[in-house]
């Protein structure tokens, strides 16, 4: 441990601290900037590990069409604005490079203990002590910060026929332009803002069907502060009850932008019921209805990323991980563990203060046992 550095990999072979936070997304480096500022010491009192070889967790691998004008809004991390790294005038610049570069400088500011690349393998209950296994080396804790985000878990819907399909099968995930499709029909999934994104530049260059489970919600006039906070409270709710957390767009339905509004007009937004079966030359619906398609483009969304901690069995009957605290970020089964970015603070809001919440709770209940 004494001889590690932050950004590079730790060397030592077991080290102990007492919170390992794994992660260092907007929801992992808000949890360590707080834990930093409640006194808990970088290196020997708490960690960041992070997969990822470069900072800006998620952000780094989004598209590159999507940029600070594009994003819904990027909420700055605590204690340090945006506009201190980035010219945040130059809205054209691609949230894939721009985050990652106001990542780095807040990790160099606050001189926060991020290790990478090291991947978080699984997290054994040793006790009064977590184990957490790495590529690199083995921690040992007294409580967890999980932060790993949604990015490494795509989710794609299981539809029957799926593996004969001669065509592309991709998720938002492998998205990088539009160009790619050209001369293609290219079956968009989803109903979430990534999906009308893709949509909307696809079918500028090629054919597109847009395809979605449920009719899409479109909401218009302004989504204020108070709205957001209803939102957040439904997918608060179902995680205090145990339940998977629904997608944000469940419950906040998609604001009519410009850019929609120009859809509506080009007839892009004519939407398709869901398909029941996939074909070897396109999709099938019930009734026998069939559509040409060279793309399959499953915009359909990302599951949170904690197979690591599978061993510690923080599932319970109703599928989801039943969660409590103020924020919702504690697992109710075992207080020591906290997930931030996860549920109703899967956004760079909720990350930041759920960050904030996870590190006093984590630290008081530490205290206290
Ligand atoms: P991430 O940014 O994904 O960070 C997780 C980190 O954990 C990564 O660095 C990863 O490498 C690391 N990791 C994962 N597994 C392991 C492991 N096993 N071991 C070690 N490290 C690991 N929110 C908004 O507020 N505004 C927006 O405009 C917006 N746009 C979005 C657009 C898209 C396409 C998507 C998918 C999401 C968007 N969101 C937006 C949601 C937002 O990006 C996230 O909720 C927010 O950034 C919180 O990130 P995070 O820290 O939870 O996860």
């Amino acid at each position: 441990m004494s001889e590690a550095r932050p950004g590079t990999a730790a060397p030592s072979p077991l080290v102990k601290v007492q919170v390992v936070v794994i992660g260092a997304g907007q929801a992992g480096l808000s949890a360590a900037y707080h834990l930093k500022r409640r006194g808990l010491a970088p290196h020997k009192g708490f960690v960041v590990l992070d997969r990822s070889p470069e900072p800006g967790g998620a952000w780094q691998h989004r598209w590159p069409s999507l940029t600070l004008s594009t994003v819904n809004r990027i909420h700055d991390l605590p204690g340090m604005p945006f506009s201190e790294a980035l010219d945040t005038t130059a809205t054209e610049l691609p949230a894939s490079t721009a985050v990652p570069a106001y990542f780095a400088a807040y990790e160099k500011r606050f001189e926060l203990p991020v290790y990478r690349p090291v991947t978080v393998k699984v997290v054994c209950d040793r006790g009064d002590r977590f184990r957490v296994e790495t590529d690199r080396v083995q921690f040992s804790a007294r409580g967890l910060i999980n932060a790993t985000g949604t990015w490494e878990s795509p989710y794609i819907p299981d539809v029957p026929g799926r593996e004969q399909f001669r065509g592309r099968q991709l998720h938002t995930k492998d998205y990088r332009t539009a160009d790619a499709f050209r001369g293609e029909h290219v079956v968009v999934v989803g109903g979430g803002i990534s999906a009308i994104q893709l949509l909307d530049e696809i079918s500028q260059v090629t054919v597109t069907s847009w395809v979605t489970r449920r009719p899409p919600q479109f909401r218009r006039g302004t989504f204020d502060a108070e709205a957001g906070r209803a939102a957040v409270a439904l997918v608060e709710d179902r995680v205090r009850r145990g339940l998977p957390p629904a997608s944000v767009v469940s419950v906040t339905g998609i604001p009519v932008t410009t850019a929609i509004e120009a859809m509506q007009a080009r007839g892009v937004l004519n939407r398709l019921p869901i398909f029941s079966e996939i074909t070897e030359d396109g999709v099938r619906w019930p009734d026998g209805t069939t559509l040409r398609a060279d793309v399959i483009l499953w915009c359909t969304g990302f599951r949170s990323s904690l197979d690591h901690l599978a061993p510690l069995m923080l599932r319970g009957e109703g599928g989801g991980i039943k969660m409590t605290g103020r924020l919702a970020t504690q697992v109710s089964k075992d207080p020591r563990v906290h997930l931030v970015g996860h549920g109703p603070s899967a956004s760079t809001i909720g990350a930041n203060r759920a960050g904030g919440a996870a590190a006093q709770e984590l630290m008081a209940f530490l205290a206290e046992h």
